[in-house]
């Protein structure tokens, strides 16, 4: 009988679920099962009913035009997920599916795309693709504090109030190419450009999801037993040589 049990739910993998994203969840189900930690993962696509008490949300990134379907979704649930962010739930979301945490994205040829607001941040589609390795730093990640991934992205995304960025840019445009912020942070939902996917190749961060959900869930803060991450390493450092 495993001591820690969580609830993930994969928001609409039918639709955002580009560029191998659901790698992210693949790495949280395996750092969970290699610790006795029970991962319950449900997959919610359209039509599903959204129940309450999800302790992990994540939802991943995909084209303008699959965005558009989620966004008419996403307005349904909105005051449920807006309840799960209040009450720490974690949510992590990859590009097109971090585009509609903020306020709304506004594409190129569509109407403008509502997003939940659980970031204070909206997106307007750019002129141009950012697309290549990116290297960036999270300073309140004790172990490590470097991020590496792969962005793929015209949505330039801007960052306001007590929002803040996920990490900050060493290599790479992140957000909009030119704030040097990569990412959003509000309470315990995070919003990344980091495709690659993102999980694998930052095993610290992956971890420090996990803590969250299980601080929020149990209420102590649970120390995780440490794992031979030498293959993650050597992933995570294969991209900063490639990057520099
Ligand atoms: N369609 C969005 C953009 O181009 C998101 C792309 C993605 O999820 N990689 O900015």
């Amino acid at each position: 009988m495993a001591k820690f049990k969580l609830k993930l739910v994969h928001l609409y993998p039918l639709f955002l679920n580009l560029y191998g994203d659901i790698g992210n969840i693949i790495t949280l189900q395996k750092r969970c099962e290699w610790r006795g930690i029970e991962l319950d993962i449900q997959q919610f696509n359209i039509g599903d009913k959204l129940e309450e008490g999800t302790d992990i949300f994540f939802i991943g990134g995909g084209q303008d035009r699959q965005q558009v379907e989620v966004s008419q979704e996403l307005q349904k649930y909105k005051s449920l997920l807006t309840q799960e962010y209040e009450n720490n739930s974690v949510f992590l979301g990859i590009c097109g599916g971090y585009q509609l945490m903020g306020e709304y994205y506004q594409p190129h040829d569509a109407e403008r795309l509502e997003g939940i607001s659980i970031l204070d941040a909206y997106t307007v589609a750019g002129s141009n693709r950012f697309i290549g390795n990116v290297t960036a730093e999270a300073d309140y990640i004790q172990e490590k504090n470097t991020l590496v991934g792969f962005e793929n992205h015209s949505g330039l995304t801007y960052l306001r109030g007590d929002t803040t960025p996920m990490a900050t840019i060493v290599v790479g445009n992140g957000n909009n190419g030119i704030d040097k912020t990569e990412g959003a942070r509000s309470k315990n939902a995070f919003g990344t450009y980091l495709h690659g996917s993102f999980l694998p190749k930052n095993p610290h961060f992956a971890d420090y999801l996990i803590k969250l959900a299980l601080q929020k869930k149990y209420k102590d803060n649970i120390e995780l037993e440490p794992l031979d991450d030498s293959i993650e390493i050597k992933a995570h450092e294969s991209v900063l040589e490639k990057a520099y």
